[in-house]
């Protein structure tokens, strides 16, 4: 059931799980499905976690947040983990478009196009790119344990930044990975991508969450909104339950989703962790943030068909720093038509940048309002280049910064993607320092976006099933 701001949880439960985002709520619904007794308790007023939307009744618009694309990957995790319903929301998208001084490409982001694109646009001979992709392919069983992701490019293609910025693009604005990144994640999550293309939800977020909510309540989740748990309760390295307010809620098992790093510091503290373990988790660095501006198109005018995804920069060349410069020279458009909610029946763009929280953060809240105003004029006048006159058409515009994604996910530094490939370690080692204590979170680029946290929340509950079966 959903227990509304004045109910109390039951006193006691199998598994409580702190944050509904996407990896909360697959952990949730697994160990349900299993019997167990689980409560949901998330901070915001909705689960979903980045996986959101919202609404501005004024304008009559729905704006999706991270509902930009992911793998095919998500049909068999969406059935396996969840429903044959909610996997059957999945569609294809197929227009993904490149614009950049370097090249203007149009694909359907599968293995056979990149291929052919890399012969025909790139000259590259298909001998060589047919390596690239077996190579790629074979990541994480074979090969690259030690190369970063920009060794591995001039490998197979020496002095070729404009295919680096071709394969390599996408793949930092859907996860932040980085050139310096190891090649390893940067070949896992490409793999992915690459078996069969980009994919969304039809219906928008909104629906897709709103289904998943259906299939926990089905199974007998408790879930508990509006609520911000600030201590998890740890006796002689035994967990004991959460605080709500002053109440403790008893389980033996609970599983944070919020923040490895927050979770860690915050929710348990120092002093019931080794000196060692603790110290590690010092060392784990925060992935990077986002900025997003929402643009809503008037009721009744309509935008031409300029692709679904398209990946534009007046970059002179590919930079994975200058991504992250709040003087923005490259976004991703996602493009809403119609088509997303066929009921709603309306248009919206959303352009997203990579962003550093400490840029935002510094600023007076004078100069917070001005950057937050550039930054939706300079995306105006971008998307002005593909759509004519777009601001004639235009009655809603809206900006998210670094510190929007702090406030609503309570994420350290706003951080988009978790942290950086370490802290999947420190998450997976918690239960070795806890007992009963469990994460699932963005830790690392293939532990996060859509179909990681999916995947990363299924580990974690086959984890819990082996203590709840040995303990009890
Ligand atoms: C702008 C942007 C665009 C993105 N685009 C894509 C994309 O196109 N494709 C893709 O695959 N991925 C994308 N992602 C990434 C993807 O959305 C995330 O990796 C994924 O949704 C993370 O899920 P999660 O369950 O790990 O955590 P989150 O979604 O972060 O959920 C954590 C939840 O825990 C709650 N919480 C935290 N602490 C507490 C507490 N103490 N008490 C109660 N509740 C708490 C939070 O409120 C939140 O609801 C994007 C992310 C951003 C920011």
């Amino acid at each position: 059931m959903i227990l509304k701001k004045e109910d109390a949880p039951s006193s006691t439960y199998d598994v409580i799980v702190i944050g509904g985002g996407l990896g909360g709520m697959s952990v949730a619904n697994i160990l349900a499905k299993n019997g167990r007794k689980v409560l949901l308790v998330e901070a915001h007023n909705k689960l979903g976690g980045l996986a959101t939307w919202f609404r501005r009744s004024s304008c009559n618009h729905i704006f999706d947040v991270s509902l930009h694309g992911f793998p095919y990957g998500m049909v068999k995790s969406l059935n396996r983990y969840w429903s044959k319903k909610i996997s059957d929301m999945v569609t294809n998208l197929t227009d993904i478009r490149f614009i950049n001084p370097q090249y203007s490409i149009t694909t359907n982001y599968t293995k056979d196009d990149f291929l052919k694109i890399l012969n025909e646009k790139f000259n590259i001979s298909s001998e060589n790119a047919e390596n690239f992709f077996n190579h790629v392919m074979k990541i994480g069983t074979e090969y690259d344990s030690n190369r970063t992701a920009e060794e591995l490019f001039n490998s197979f293609f020496p002095a070729r930044p404009d295919i680096i910025r071709f394969l390599m693009e996408p793949i930092t604005y859907a996860n932040g990975h980085l050139l310096e990144d190891p090649a390893l994640s940067y070949g896992i999550v490409f793999a992915n991508f690459m078996k069969n293309g980009i994919y969304t939800v039809a219906g928008g977020t909104d629906k897709f969450i709103k289904a998943m909510q259906d299939e926990l309540l089905q199974n007998g989740v408790d879930i508990k909104l509006h609520t911000k748990v600030k201590r998890i309760d740890v006796q002689n390295k035994n967990v004991q339950g959460v605080f709500i307010g002053e109440h403790l809620i008893k389980s033996k098992i609970v599983v944070s989703n919020g923040n490895i790093v927050s979770t860690i510091k915050e929710m348990v503290g120092e002093k019931h962790f080794s000196k060692e373990f603790f110290e590690n988790t010092n060392q784990v660095r925060l992935n990077t943030s986002s900025c997003q501006v929402y643009i809503g198109i008037k009721e009744g005018e309509i935008i031409p068909n300029i692709g679904d995804l398209i990946f534009y920069s007046d970059a002179k060349t590919f930079n994975t720093q200058e991504l992250l410069n709040m003087k923005i020279s490259s976004r991703t458009f996602s493009v809403y038509y119609p088509k997303t909610r066929p009921e709603h029946n309306r248009y919206a763009v959303v352009a997203s940048t990579n962003a550093k929280y400490e840029d935002w953060k510094k600023l007076s809240s004078t100069e917070y309002e001005k950057a937050k105003q550039d930054m939706v004029e300079d995306t105006l006048n971008c998307l002005e280049k593909f759509i004519p006159n777009v601001r004639g058409k235009v009655d809603h515009l809206e900006a998210a910064t670094p510190l929007t994604f702090e406030r609503y996910t309570s994420h350290l530094n706003g951080a988009s993607f978790g942290t950086k490939y370490e802290g999947l370690a420190i998450s997976r080692g918690l239960h070795k320092e806890i007992e009963g204590l469990f994460h699932c979170g963005s830790v690392g680029i293939i532990m996060s976006g859509w179909l990681g946290a999916l995947n990363y929340a299924a580990i974690t509950a086959n984890d819990i099933e082996a203590t709840l079966s040995k303990s009890f």
